[in-house]
């Protein structure tokens, strides 16, 4: 059975001691077993991050930025390995994992501006013969933490930004699909980074926990889910440490009666279904704005579901791939079968569907009457299950929305611009779709939720990532002549 070690200083390293499973999703079997790093493999990666640190710092941007013109010629040229290696431990289709890969492009464009982006600002005569200016220095070594759900996408979210900033990285992928980080590190590597820059150990608790206590690392980026999400900032910002940490989410999208129905339920079955559901802007909740809407989307959605080819996501033709484990795969099925007990009507029972083979599949689901109170409502499921709650008005709606302890993103499907104007004023959510389902922004702007979908106070990439990655220092600088250098005990005032 292979072994899948860690990446540290450009080796390859890590004993079999504590390891994990790497499934392939799509068949059930164990393909791999990956090393899970203890705290003194965690810290030796810390220690190679820290030692690559000042020579990285000291880098030119132009030649940093050269990194990042190589990496993204890279990452086009290999996308086909890249998306094989995602499908294989992930299980999504092939065309998912190359759009991942397309969405992660966009992180190395922008750190490809980097020259641009660490500007700081100029303010000459403040006082007479004194000048203002700032700079943007690297926090040092960051701890990044990452997801199952997106193995390229997200790892690239925080080390694009992060090694553009002069930083240098201990990346702690999911364990569940551990390959493409050290993949990418590998391409880093190629084009041009040094060894030590980007290191990659793979693990549990004890690594993260390693990167969460040592004095050496400065940030941490975290995506995963809300109670993880919350304990790690907890404990980062307790050791005085710069986090940020998104959560889970329950994405709503709204319908209003003026909308084209066909559409948006076009929108809400790609939107909901994609990926098995297992991302994080997925939409969960349709909120139909009035009951002929309601009765008319689940007529036009359960007819859509019923077209939906599920299988291996190796399959040209298989629109959905598997789920990521098969303990998974059970607890999305439990929220389908205790939503009728709750007092949902399940009008499309995907739990029902067989699969031949070992693979975690699962169908897709779809349940009316959802409100909160309902587990199938309350919790994050990140799974094929699209809920359909009803609301009489407008108003309702955005009170709905406005109420869930989740705030990742949310969408309205309207063909009045009025409306849609009020709804991105009225709307307490951090990302927001109009007749756009899944409106993960563009890489020059940055990605977060509000409320438990997001704790601390930066957003992850683009502009507030340059913020989040480095120091700002204030410089006044006065070049005085001696002669007129005199004693004076007061506080310097610039009048
Ligand atoms: P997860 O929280 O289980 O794991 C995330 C990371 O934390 C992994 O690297 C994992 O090894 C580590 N981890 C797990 N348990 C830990 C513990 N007790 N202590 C320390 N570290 C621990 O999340 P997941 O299942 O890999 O990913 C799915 C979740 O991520 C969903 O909730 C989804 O909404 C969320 N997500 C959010 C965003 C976002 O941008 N807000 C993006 C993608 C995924």
């Amino acid at each position: 059975m292979d072994l899948i070690r860690h990446h540290v200083a450009g080796q390859s390293v890590g004993s079999a001691e504590r390891t994990g499973p790497v499934y392939d999703p799509a068949t059930g079997a164990v393909q791999a077993e990956v090393a899970f790093a203890s705290t003194a493999e965690t810290d030796a990666a810390i220690a190679a991050a820290a030692a690559a640190l000042p020579a990285w710092r000291a880098t030119s941007l132009i030649k940093r930025a050269d990194v990042f013109f190589r990496l993204r010629h890279l990452l086009v040229e290999r996308a086909d390995e890249l998306a094989a290696i995602i499908t294989a431990e992930h299980g999504k289709v092939l065309s998912d994992a190359k759009g991942e890969i397309s969405r992660g492009i966009e992180n190395v464009e922008f750190a490809a501006g980097l020259v641009h982006l660490l500007k700081g600002e100029h303010a000459e005569q403040v006082s007479r013969g004194v000048d203002v200016h700032s700079v943007k220095q690297p926090v040092g070594v960051v701890g990044a933490i990452t997801p199952f759900n997106f193995p390229v996408m997200v790892p690239l979210w925080m080390t694009a930004s992060a090694i553009a900033c002069g930083n240098t990285v201990v990346l702690k992928p999911s364990e569940k699909d551990p390959s493409a980080a050290l993949f990418l590190a590998r391409l880093y590597e190629e084009a041009g980074l040094p060894a030590g820059v980007l290191n990659v150990v793979h693990g549990d608790k004890v690594a993260v926990d390693a990167i969460l206590d040592s004095p050496t690392v400065r940030a941490v980026s975290f995506v995963g889910s809300t109670p993880i999400a919350r304990s790690i900032y907890e404990r980062a910002a307790a050791a005085g440490k710069r986090v940020q940490a998104l959560g889970g989410a329950k994405n709503h999208m709204v319908v209003m009666p003026d909308a084209d129905l066909d559409a948006a339920a076009d929108a809400a079955v790609s939107a909901a279904y994609g990926s098995a559901g297992e991302r994080c802007m997925a939409v969960s909740v349709l909120v139909a704005v009035g009951d002929d809407v309601a009765d008319a989307l689940v007529a036009k959605v359960a007819e859509r579901i019923a077209g939906l080819t599920i299988g291996p996501g190796t399959d040209a033709a298989s629109e959905m791939g598997p789920l990521i484990t098969r303990e998974h795969r059970d607890k999305v099925a439990s929220y389908v079968a205790g939503a009728a007990a709750e007092g949902a009507t399940v009008v499309v029972d995907g739990t029902a569907q067989r699969f031949e083979g070992g693979g975690f599949f699962i169908g897709v689901s779809l349940v009316d009457r959802v409100a909160p109170g309902m587990k199938v409502y309350d919790e994050e499921i990140f799974g094929p299950v699209l809920s359909v709650a009803r609301v009489a008005t407008y108003d309702e709606a955005v009170a709905l929305i406005n109420a869930s302890p989740f705030a990742n993103g949310t969408a309205v499907f309207t063909r009045d611009g009025g409306t849609a104007r009020q709804f991105e004023f009225d709307i307490e959510v951090g990302m927001v779709g109009i007749n756009v389902p899944i409106p993960v922004p563009v890489g020059a702007f940055s990605f977060g939720g509000w409320r438990n979908s997001l704790f601390g106070d930066s957003h992850i990439y683009g502009p507030e990532s340059i913020h989040f990655y480095t120091r700002s220092k204030v410089v006044t600088t006065r070049w005085p002549d001696p002669s007129e250098s005199q004693i004076s005990l007061g506080f310097p005032s610039n009048h």
